[in-house]
């Protein structure tokens, strides 16, 4: 029932953070005009432009003038509509589910825009965290405190490590830890140990693979958040636990 419901759900707002991680950072409209060819401009059918299939069925070309599509598109498809259905399927069909999809959709789709343009847009993290204390506010009452607590956490303390190493991280990622706490509550805490475990293991493989100009290239930190974002909506309280009890 859950996955019926949030796999092609989520299918759908992947083909969306697609249209968002392509048309926000060079300042064009999210809405208009209808997603056309980046090769040769003619308007992509409804038929072609179905989430993942379309690519598949098509092989990664453009029906008129065969330019390549990259995989890029259908990777954030699949990848939308699998952790959807995962959140889906871990905490149920309820209420919630209005504050975590669009969580989920809102770290995809920086971590995209990351990768490519290295920034973090405000237009995204503030739109996102106004909706993420609107929202809880009404879905899970009681909790506010300790979400306002968390984000005003997570993001003086990724704020103190991006004044100590400048080069590791910028104010995008700074302001979207403060967004995460807001989103995650207590749990941002293993959140940012996976992000910065998972960072620097990548930033490790690149220094051993390129030398010391592998560290000047820096890595983008934005996917790293996400990554530890994920991790903390799916199992940031049994982590707490599992903390707590073993080590306190
Ligand atoms: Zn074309």
């Amino acid at each position: 029932m859950e996955l019926a419901f949030a796999a092609p759900f989520g299918l759908m707002i992947g083909s969306f953070l697609n249209v968002v991680a392509y048309r926000l950072p060079r300042g064009e409209s999210l809405v208009a005009p209808a997603s056309h060819c980046p090769g040769c401009e003619t308007p992509i059918r409804p038929w072609d432009n179905i989430p993942l299939l379309s690519w598949v069925f098509l092989r990664g070309r453009c029906r008129s003038c065969g330019v390549r599509i990259s995989p890029r598109y259908p990777l954030v498809e699949l990848l939308t509509g699998v952790l959807f259905a995962v959140v889906a399927a871990v905490h149920g069909l309820h209420a919630e589910l209005a504050v975590e999809l669009p969580f989920v959709a809102m770290l995809i789709a920086v971590a995209d825009i990351d990768l490519e343009h290295r920034v973090v847009p405000n237009k995204i993290l503030l739109p996102v965290a106004v909706w993420g204390a609107a929202a809880s506010a009404v879905v899970r009452t009681g909790a506010l405190p300790e979400l306002l607590i968390a984000g005003a956490g997570a993001f003086t303390f990724l704020l103190v490590a991006a004044l100590i190493h400048p080069a590791g991280m910028g104010m995008g990622d700074v302001k979207l830890a403060g967004v995460m706490g807001l989103y995650l509550g207590v749990s941002v805490v293993p959140a940012l140990l996976v992000a910065f475990l998972a960072g620097s293991i990548a930033g490790l493989a690149l220094m051993l693979r390129h030398g010391s100009q592998g560290r000047k290239k820096g890595v983008p930190f934005a996917p790293f958040l996400a990554l530890g974002g994920v991790v903390g909506l799916l199992a940031g309280h049994q982590l707490v636990h599992l903390y707590i009890h073993h080590f306190l």
